[in-house]
């Protein structure tokens, strides 16, 4: 690829520059075979709706995982989702609720849960300024529990955040890690 070409879509599962898109729809991008596998699930049905030619109205399923029901409204951005919060076991980190997931991890509902303003979160330099790791902070706005007329078309590029200790990079997104006295440490050190 031609150097000045535009940088590469970030994974929807950990952030890292993406390498493939999925075949069906080509419109989710993926850093590796495995995220893919990860990604697919929640895909599934999703990947029918964005192929097809006469798409159900948005406020009908879940814009995460295209499930159409039992569905509530997201309170950041008012978009169809799961009612789902009751499938998340306490403690168990799970990623089974979409509704958890959207609330808890997203750019989107941080933005509007800190009173951030009318501005958008992709352009909120107070939403930046709160993450210690610019890979966080790209991986809150890029992962597929965002929805997909929120694509952030440019995020800024970012280094792979390392382990203090071994040097390794961490993908901070699907990777265990903590920060020691040192700094952050991977789950292996
Ligand atoms: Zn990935
Ligand atoms: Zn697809
Ligand atoms: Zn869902
Ligand atoms: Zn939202
Ligand atoms: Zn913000
Ligand atoms: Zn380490």
């Amino acid at each position: 690829m031609a150097s000045n070409a535009a940088p590469n879509p970030p994974c929807v599962i950990c952030a890292y520059p993406a390498s493939k898109c999925c075949g069906g729809c080509k419109q989710v991008s993926y850093c590796s075979t495995e995220h893919q596998k990860q990604a697919w699930p929640k895909h599934k049905k999703l990947c029918k709706i964005y192929q097809s030619s006469n798409p159900p109205p948005a406020d009908t399923y879940c814009g995460l995982c295209g499930n159409i029901g039992p569905l509530t409204t997201t309170e950041c951005c008012r978009r169809t989702i799961c009612d789902d919060e009751q499938d998340y076991q306490m403690f168990t980190y799970s990623n089974v609720s979409c509704n958890r997931n959207h609330c808890r991890y997203t750019l989107c509902s941080f933005h509007h849960n800190e009173d951030h303003g009318d501005g958008k979160w992709q352009d909120c330099e107070k939403c930046k300024n709160n993450f210690m790791e610019v890979e966080s902070y790209i991986g809150q706005g890029t992962s597929s529990f965002n929805f997909k007329d929120d694509v952030w078309e440019n995020p800024p590029p970012f280094e792979p955040t390392r382990c203090k200790k071994c040097n390794r990079a961490i993908k901070m997104s699907t990777e265990p890690h903590m920060y020691g006295p040192n700094g952050l440490e991977c789950g292996r050190c």
